[in-house]
Order: C-alpha cells, then structure tokens, then sequence
C-alpha cells in the first residue's frame, strides 16, 4: 500500500471523507474535553458534558434544516438500513400497504425488506431503461390505499436523484436521504419521514438521523423491536439506551462546521458549482462519458464511465497513485464513481479534473 503523508481526496462513497477543520477539533478534543480530564468518549451518556453535546447536535440539525415545530428529531444507532425495517413497522398496521418508487438498488433493498411485513407495492421501476431517470411522481401515480410512498431522494449508486420532490395531497412521503441530506434546501413540510445514514454528509457509519411529522408516531400501534421503535425513542431524546455517544459528538462538530460555512445555502450552491465543473468536464471529453441523463443528475454520487472500458482497471490505480481514492463503482453497477459530498473541496474536483486530462492524453 502506498504511503501519504497528507490529506488523500477522498471519492469513496461512503464512509466519506469528514472535513479536515473538523478532525482536526476532534483530535484536539481527544484526549481532554473541555478540561474535564477525559474524553467525550469517556463521559457518562446520563452526563452534563454528553447531554450538552446531544442537545446541541439536535438543535443544529433542525436549524440547519429549518425542521418545522410539529417534527420530531432523533439519533439511533443502525445505520439507514435500520430504518428499511423500522418504517413499516412504524407506520403500516397489519395487512396495509404502501407504495415504493424503484430508482435504484437502496429502494429495492428497502421495499423487500417492507414485504416480510406488509403487502407494498412497487409503482415505479427505472430498469428497463438502465436507472438514467428519475420519474415525477404525483398524486395521479400512486395508489389510494397506500399509507405512505417511499423514494430513495438521491441514488447513491447509479447518481441519479429525484430533481423535484413529489408533493401528494394527502399520503405522506417518506425518503431515505441518506447520500444527499444537508446538500440542497428541501421542504422538509412536503415529508412525512426522512431519514439517513451519517457515513456520507454527517459523520461515522453506524449512526442515523429520522426527522418524522409528530402526528406519524404510534401509526401501526404494533409491536416494535425496542431500538426501532420511533416513538420510544423520540420520548427518551433518543437515549433509550446508551446511544453512540462518540458518533453523534462528531456529527455535532460537522453541523457546526456547516452552520459556519453559512448553512445549508451556502452549502448548496457549492456543491452545484463542484458538480458542474465536473459533469462539463465529462460532457466535453471524448473519453469519459455520463450515462445519467443531465436533469437526474446527483450533486452528491457523479457516476461516470470510460469508453474503453479495459482502461477502467488502469484508471483507478494511477488515481489511487496520486491521492485520489475510491474512483471504482459499486461492485453491483460497475463503471467509475466520484462521491462528492459536502466534505470535498473544491480542489479536490479541480485535482481529479485535472489526473483524467492527464489519463486522457496518455492514452
Ligand atoms: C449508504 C446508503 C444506505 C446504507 O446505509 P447503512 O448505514 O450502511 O445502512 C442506504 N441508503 C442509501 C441511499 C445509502 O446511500
């Protein structure tokens, strides 16, 4: 393995990279917080540095989001994929359905993880042409008996996301916002659930956040596994039992990070302009291309191929020589991946713009 004695830019789609003015407070903070002799990691969950620490990360994300007064907020440990299981047990009684939109693999995962409870239905499915759109979803698209319609908001894998999101008149929406949450301003009032995974804009893997319309909580009125259980959660503050302490400090530090850099507009807008650069940059080169057609396109996950795809292999290993890492697709889609989160400077893009002018021109 080679050996970097800096920052590497970090494309991995997830765990991502974190911001380096944060790891740089965190590994200030380590051994010592706040003068009280230990780390965050050592304090009692129950503690008043911890309990600082929890209310504070809470309070940003609402502030960050502009999360309405009659949402709830809450941590839990688990990652996205707890929630595949907790949203129908949470919000569908026995025998009810709801609708799921497939524009990727995350969505398919969760609705066949919905059908081990319930009877849901699949209303869209971007297969047939190759996941390269996202499909407008209105009232006039799903069924009358759902409880809710559920979207993967941004698809990490194939780069795709939904450029608006769908507004229904009565059926609540719920979306796993997992590779995109905090990257553009949303409604938030258009949702019933959001929930997301922190490995890509929040934090260390492991960790979720749900943001869930007050009058959602109870709904199935089922048995829960504890953990899963919205309702006992948001009543404990999300301290049921011991939650990942050290996790949600960490995410505490990204959203302040965040709220520094000027809040989620400020965020929004470069991520645009990072986005842009590199998606021009593809459309005019002879050798990389974009399979995504141009108004699906993810701001977060840009997927991208190369015309001859035997250099792929060659492709991420000079990458991987100068620092730019996790260029490679998923396993399950192929092709090359630059994850560009919120964490990604600009540089980073301008650095890895500039290695595919090079690749290109050497092949
Ligand atoms: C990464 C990801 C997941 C999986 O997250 P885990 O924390 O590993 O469960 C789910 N959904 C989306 C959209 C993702 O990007």
């Amino acid at each position: 393995m080679r050996e970097f004695h800096r920052r590497i830019y970090n494309f991995c789609a997830g765990p991502a990279m974190l911001p380096t003015p944060v790891m740089e407070k965190a590994a200030s903070e380590f051994l010592n917080y706040r003068a009280s002799g230990m780390s965050i990691m050592e304090d009692s969950h129950r503690g008043k540095l911890f309990g600082e620490v929890l209310d504070e990360a809470l309070s940003l994300l609402r502030e960050l989001l502009y999360v309405p007064e009659n949402y709830e907020v809450a941590f839990f440990s688990g990652g996205a994929t707890l929630h595949f299981s907790a949203i129908p047990l949470n919000l569908l009684k026995e025998g009810e359905s709801a609708d799921y939109s497939i524009t990727g693999i995350w969505a398919k995962k969760a609705m066949e993880e919905a059908l081990r409870y319930n009877p849901v239905q699949k209303i869209y499915d971007g297969d047939s042409h190759h996941y390269t759109e996202v499909p407008r979803l209105t009232d006039a698209n799903i069924n009358e008996t759902a409880s809710y319609v559920y979207i993967t908001s941004n698809n990490t894998l194939l780069g795709s996301r939904y450029p608006i999101i769908p507004e229904f008149t009565k059926t609540p929406l719920v979306a796993d916002m997992t590779s995109e949450i905090l990257s553009r301003k949303i409604d938030i009032s258009r949702f019933g659930i959001i929930f997301a995974g922190a490995q890509k804009n929040i934090g260390p893997s492991g960790l979720s956040v749900l943001i869930i319309r007050k009058d959602l909580i109870g709904r199935s009125g089922r048995a829960i596994p504890l953990l899963m259980d919205y309702g006992l959660t948001i009543k404990n503050k999300s301290m049921y039992n011991t939650p990942p302490t050290y996790s949600i400090y960490m995410a505490k530090l990204v959203f302040e990070w965040l709220k520094q850099k000027g809040g989620i507009e400020a965020i929004e807008r470069e991520n645009e302009e990072k986005a842009k650069l590199l998606y021009d940059y593809l459309d005019s080169s002879s050798l990389y291309g974009a399979p995504v057609k141009k108004p699906y396109r993810s701001t977060m996950n840009a997927v991208f191929t190369l015309k001859d795809k035997s250099l792929e292999a060659k492709f991420v290993e000079k990458a991987e020589e100068q620092g730019l890492h996790g260029l490679e697709g998923h396993r399950l889609v192929g092709g090359l991946r630059a994850s560009i989160y919120n964490s990604m400077p600009k540089e980073g893009i301008l650095a890895l713009i500039e290695f595919m002018k090079e690749f290109e021109a050497s092949v």
